[in-house]
């Protein structure tokens, strides 16, 4: 299996190339040349099949190059019962006979971007050796909150690799300040910038285009790289889930192997439910995607319209890892919906680069109707939503779940839809225990207590235990606290790397 880019279809790499690439040169997106298939038979052996199992199954249909040693080495490191407080890894919760909870946040960060930032790094550092690299990868990381804690728990003490992560000294919340610098391993830095997630973002941009200082990097056999979520190494262990859950729902007898279900993605970058789009591509029976946004729902009006237009004001909401105008993932999307048709998504990103705006032909946009649903829901909607599904089957979701449930209820309304539908909940509720508790028990109910006060409360209201990671925080050291200025991130960069 061979990898293309959506902008140049005549690029043919391997996969070990196009995790170490991460982006191709004239700026497109690494795509496997063709979908590989799961007959309905594979589908039902992996009802009897434990998570790791499934994920072999899936990874080496697309990670053809990888020996089955250094993927199984890889699945091995990630998907351990420690890490995930659950053998099942990705555990799928009943609430009623239509609606089942996919969740995706037993990981150590509590989001569901530990599903893919876990197994990244091997797949990532195998993909150096396969290819003759020697050098010792730098992951380098803006962060505006759970991409660099989650990156951060899955470099740490992975040999061949460091990791260094810049946050907006204003721009997170304590609990994910706690996080970053409490984090432990010897190949990890942390580090505060004096300004925004901009200023933050901007600063790693300028390190990783600065010629001369990759040079002096490479003179310390050292390489820089990211660990951005459009790098085929995150996407294709997404895709594992939605087989897992499936076959969960088999082997629970909730299903008949055959039977169409819904899914429903509360969505940001597009990654996790374009990853559920591939399963379908594989042979995953699904009957409708629904595609879930808060308020901003660029991507809401893109799949009911046509036309995906970023030239709108940006919303700070209560689901804040949804706050996001340009959905890069989407690109692949548009790829396979064209025919892989280079020339039209060079085209479409070129104009959404100049204009920020674009729409697609009505080939495309009738092949979206046949699949996807969208809609969106505000924060006041979104707290009802919590209250809601605590009220009717006692079980408390976070605040990106709930724009889920509350776009999936208004679906329901409107179509009628009784087929199961499989909602993917994203991150645990206590990662954002104060707008949970404020849905659930109003503003008074939060007003002066700490974050650690917040977490026991939700405990004791939801039934269900603090997870071990957020627990600890309370009384882990504190190891970094390092404030640069913008202009001083290449220097902390190399006293952190112990460079000249
Ligand atoms: C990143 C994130 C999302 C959005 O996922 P995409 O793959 O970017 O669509 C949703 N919920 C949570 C909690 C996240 O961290």
């Amino acid at each position: 299996m061979h990898y293309q880019s959506t902008r140049n279809s005549k690029i043919s790499i391997t996969s070990a190339e196009a995790i170490k690439k991460g982006l191709s040169e004239e700026g497109g997106l690494f795509v496997p040349e063709s979908i590989p298939h799961i007959s309905l038979d594979e589908i039902s052996e992996f009802a009897n099949m434990n998570y790791k199992e499934r994920a072999y199954a899936i990874l080496s249909r697309f990670l053809t190059d990888f020996t089955e040693t250094e993927l199984k080495n890889c699945i091995d490191n990630a998907y351990t019962k420690e890490k995930f407080e659950t053998n099942n890894i990705a555990p799928v919760y009943k609430l009623d006979n239509n609606k089942y909870v996919l969740e995706l946040w037993h990981g150590p960060t509590c989001a569901f971007k530990d599903m893919a930032l876990q197994i990244l790094p091997h797949l990532l550092t195998a993909s150096m050796k396969k290819t003759d690299e020697n050098d010792e990868v730098v992951i380098l990381v803006a962060t505006s909150g759970d991409t660099g804690k989650a990156a951060l728990e899955g470099f740490r003490d992975v040999e061949g690799t460091r990791i260094i992560v810049f946050y907006p000294n204003d721009g997170v919340s304590e609990i994910q300040k706690l996080q970053m610098v409490t984090q432990e391993g010897d190949n990890v830095g942390v580090a505060a910038v004096e300004g925004n997630f901009d200023d933050a973002q901007n600063g790693v941009k300028r390190i990783f285009t600065d010629e001369r200082y990759n040079k002096i990097l490479a003179d310390n056999n050292l390489k820089l790289s990211s660990a951005n979520s459009i790098n085929w190494g995150r996407l294709v262990p997404q895709i594992v889930y939605y087989f897992s859950a499936y076959a969960d729902m088999l082997e629970g007898s909730e299903i008949n192997l055959g039977d169409k279900i819904n899914i429903v993605v509360p969505t940001g970058n597009f990654g996790n439910i374009l990853a559920a789009y591939y399963a379908y591509k594989m042979g995953l029976p699904v009957k409708r995607f629904i595609c879930a946004s808060n308020k901003n729902n660029v991507l809401t009006d893109f799949i009911n319209t046509g036309v995906y237009d970023k030239n709108r004001e940006f919303h700070t909401t209560i689901s804040p890892s949804m706050d996001i105008l340009i959905s890069s993932n989407l690109e692949r999307f548009l790829y396979d919906l064209s025919g892989r048709d280079d020339n039209i998504i060079s085209d479409l990103m070129g104009k959404l680069s100049t204009e920020g705006k674009y729409s697609v032909n009505a080939d495309i946009k009738s092949r979206i109707d046949t699949l996807f649903s969208a809609g969106y829901a505000d924060d006041a909607e979104t707290m009802q939503a919590i209250k809601k599904c605590r009220d009717e089957f006692d079980y408390v979701i976070d605040t990106h779940t709930a724009v889920a449930m509350a776009v999936y209820d208004k679906y329901v309304q409107e179509t009628h839809d009784t087929a199961k539908t499989v909602i993917a909940s994203t991150a645990s509720p206590f990662k954002f225990s104060q707008s949970v508790l404020i849905a659930l028990n109003g503003h008074g109910f939060v007003a002066g207590k700490d974050e650690f006060t917040l977490l026991s409360e939700l405990s004791e209201i939801s039934g269900m235990d603090i997870p071990k990671s957020l627990e600890e925080l309370k009384n882990k050291l504190k190891l970094f606290d390092i404030v640069c200025e913008k202009e001083q991130m290449m220097q902390t960069v190399s006293n952190f790397l112990q460079i000249g």
